[in-house]
């Protein structure tokens, strides 16, 4: 029942989850398709000033959930 938008907007989620959201050491890492904060399951040591870590998203009707997309977050010690 999705229209086509829609279906380009969650593609378009899932690659900016693919690519990396900002993390923030106060509100990690925010879901690229609901915005609600994410669940870490992985942390990358740092490398350099960068740091990567990989989240799932929790909300039970979020596509990112459902389709247990891996959300990439990338922090950056300024
Ligand atoms: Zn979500």
């Amino acid at each position: 029942m999705s229209l086509p938008v829609q279906m380009a907007s969650v593609a378009q989620a899932k690659r900016t989850a693919e690519n990396g959201v900002d993390f923030s050491p106060r509100h990690g890492a925010r879901c690229p398709w609901c915005g609600r904060r994410t669940r870490i399951y992985a942390t990358r040591p740092w490398d350099g000033p960068v740091r990567v870590r990989y989240h799932y998203c929790q909300t039970p009707s979020c596509p990112m959930a459902s389709m247990r997309v891996t959300i990439k977050s990338v922090q950056v010690d300024r």
